[in-house]
């Protein structure tokens, strides 16, 4: 099950990959279907093929599905559950950032049927690569809700827990190789995240064998994104609020924003040891990194991450690039892992 770790410098992408135009529309974030009914599923596997080949056509060494069959790295999980309202919106301020219409909590929410396993097997059947697969985390969900029901954040996040580890263990009976959780709420509520956040997240990964990451970034190149980013300072240090319990959790690997940021590279000493995905692509413009580039970052990275627990990765989801832009960075990333790598192995 652990085959990842015999690759030197194995790498991946945080998760999503630009849909193609015929399936959504182009540039656009949770952009609605273009296609309907036995159509829509048939689109959705296609796409899924396409982000596979030009994964695995960059080079990259742990491939996912590009996150092809969903409209959102949240709702899209939720809208399978019981419990929660789709009619019933209401606008709520997320990641304590921007407004956002999201569904209400109106009943116990369960999960009555797999969410993606069906999507994994079928990802599964079209590689002999490493497999990840992203989940929402507890936090994130219940950041991205409104809750008529529980009236408890924390409550809340523990039943998305049990729920995510129903799904969670049915994805790695299904191949999936590592299971990553999408938190960029943990950038956010640092006194929740070391009260319970961690504590949910464990919850969800108890009884799995295969590989376990944490996504913790400060998210798509958005307006509302990127406004935040210029509020907080000429360096970010958000990540040091959360490392060192972290450093102490079961989560195998924690995946970082790095490149281009103002995160303080020497803050990943607060986890050494721990495996690192280094965010060592900017997912919030379109200038494409020069291979050269990539490394330097990751040879930054080296000085605090050891090199058999450094998977270069992207900073965050690549769904709002054009695709050129997006196979460029692949590219990159690729490209520069292998100077990288080059160098450790001669
Ligand atoms: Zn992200």
């Amino acid at each position: 099950m652990k085959t990842v770790k015999k690759i030197l410098l194995p790498t991946s992408t945080a998760g999503s990959l630009p849909k193609p135009s015929w399936l959504a529309t182009r540039e656009t974030l949770w952009s609605d279907w273009k296609l309907h009914g036995q159509e829509l599923i048939e689109g959705k596997h296609d796409a899924l093929r396409v982000a596979l080949q030009e994964q695995v056509s960059s080079g990259l060494d742990i491939v996912s599905d590009g996150e092809q069959t969903r409209q959102h790295f949240v709702t899209t999980f939720i809208e399978h559950l019981t419990g929660v309202d789709f009619e019933n919106r209401k606008v709520v301020k997320i990641r304590d950032r921007y407004d956002a219409s999201v569904p209400t909590v109106v009943g116990p929410v369960s999960r009555e049927k797999s969410v993606f396993v069906e999507d994994a097997k079928f990802l599964r059947q079209q590689t002999k690569q490493p497999i990840k697969w992203a989940l929402p985390g507890p936090m994130t969900m219940i950041d991205t809700l409104y809750d008529d029901y529980y009236k408890s954040r924390e409550t809340l996040a523990w039943e998305f827990a049990k729920i995510l580890n129903q799904e969670a263990k049915e994805l790695e009976a299904a191949g999936v190789d590592i299971i990553q959780f999408d938190e960029p709420a943990f950038n956010v509520f640092f006194d929740d995240v070391n009260e319970w956040g961690i504590a949910c997240l464990e919850r969800a990964i108890e009884g799995l064998k295969c590989e376990t990451a944490v996504h913790i970034c400060y998210g798509y190149g958005i307006k509302a994104n990127t406004d935040w980013k210029k509020t907080l300072g000429s360096q970010w240090r958000q990540y040091e609020q959360i490392l060192p319990k972290l450093k102490n959790s079961n989560i195998d690997i924690i995946s970082l924003e790095c490149h281009n940021s103002r995160v303080p590279v020497d803050l990943l000493e607060l986890i050494r040891g721990k495996k690192v995905m280094v965010g060592v692509i900017d997912v919030a413009t379109n200038t494409i990194e020069t291979p050269e580039e990539v490394a330097n970052t990751l040879r930054e990275a080296l000085k605090y991450v050891d090199a058999d627990k450094l998977y270069p990765c992207t900073n965050c989801g690549m769904a709002p690039l054009s695709r050129d832009v997006a196979r460029g960075k692949l590219h990159a990333l690729s490209a520069g892992a292998a100077i990288v790598r080059k160098e450790l192995t001669n």
